[in-house]
């Protein structure tokens, strides 16, 4: 161990109203959002120049394996919208979601994918409810009115 100081959680602030009042919103069901207003997810596999042909790969075999399952996007090389990278989408029904993240999980490689829920709210969808498999990006959320 080096002699840095302690994580940075040591130094936030103790839970104040806002916490304790988030804590009480998770022992409400009333208050919690249910998945029946995910309408669908997307995955977004993001990739730099190194990585394109790579990601061109990936994007084949995802094909091959969930052929009408998921819906693919363009392969755009470049920012689009939130995503800091270049990137495609993958579209799928809730039902595919454990298919979907635990293929991506066992088949990214050395690319990073980022997946959300829509839910008709995106800025919330993108920025408090983002899934990563491998490292995480800041998103431009100004994008998704943010
Ligand atoms: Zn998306």
């Amino acid at each position: 161990m080096s002699a840095a100081g302690p994580p940075q959680s040591a130094n936030s602030a103790p839970a104040g109203g806002s916490e304790a009042a988030k804590l009480r919103a998770w022992g409400d069901h009333t208050s919690q959002r249910d998945t029946s207003s995910i309408s669908s997810w997307h995955a977004h596999v993001y990739f730099d120049a190194e990585r394109r042909d790579t990601a061109k790969a990936l994007r084949e075999a995802i094909a091959a394996h969930f052929r009408d399952r998921v819906t693919l996007g363009r392969f755009h090389e470049r920012p689009v919208g939130p995503h800091p990278q270049s990137s495609y989408q993958l579209a799928f029904a809730p039902v595919e979601l454990a298919e979907v993240v635990g293929w991506l999980a066992l088949n990214h490689g050395e690319l990073d994918v980022f997946l959300h829920p829509n839910t008709g709210d995106q800025l919330r969808d993108h920025r408090d409810s983002a899934v990563w498999i491998g490292r995480s990006y800041a998103l431009d959320l100004r994008a998704v009115g943010g």
